[in-house]
């Protein structure tokens, strides 16, 4: 049975960086979760950042606070985390939050704290694909699920 990343706060964790959740009411996800085979990691959490923190945002590599502040160091470590969760749990899949400058997979916010999008993935997301992990997001759960099932359907 193939186990899957997920980000902590679509499962209802209130480690956002505002003190609240994502929870996300997907059945596919929720099946997955009595399956056993969600593992849930909250990569700013377990860089070390406090909840609530101030939000940040990339600005090419480097993550920063509205005031400037460079967290990035944490921001890699808890990507680290992530990925080390994964090799221990032989994680191929992961379901991470999109818009996250941690977890995201097609946007993140531009750096200018305005709300603006752009096309992008976060620290985490970005590791873990160099490490040939496939991140999906809670809009991509359909497709994550036909995924898995390839990977259990392979020999
Ligand atoms: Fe959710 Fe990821 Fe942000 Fe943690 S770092 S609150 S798991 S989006």
């Amino acid at each position: 049975m193939q186990k899957i990343l997920v980000s902590a706060c679509l499962l209802g964790e209130r480690v956002r960086y505002h003190g609240g959740d994502a929870a996300c009411g997907h059945p596919v996800l929720r099946r997955w979760l009595e399956e056993g085979r969600l593992v849930a990691v909250c990569p700013e959490r377990d860089g070390g950042l406090p909840t609530p923190r101030p939000p940040a945002e990339l600005v090419g590599i480097v993550v920063r606070t509205a005031a400037g502040v460079d967290v990035t160091e944490a921001f890699r470590r808890g990507a680290q985390t992530a990925l080390d969760v994964a090799k221990a749990n032989g994680i191929r899949i992961a379901i991470l939050k999109d818009g996250s400058p941690s977890c995201a997979s097609s946007f993140v916010y531009d750096g200018t704290f305005s709300g603006t999008r752009t096309a992008g993935k976060g620290v985490t997301a970005t590791l873990l694909e160099a490490n040939g992990v496939r991140v999906f997001n809670e809009h991509s759960i359909d497709a994550a699920n036909q995924y898995v099932r390839g990977l259990e359907e392979t020999p």
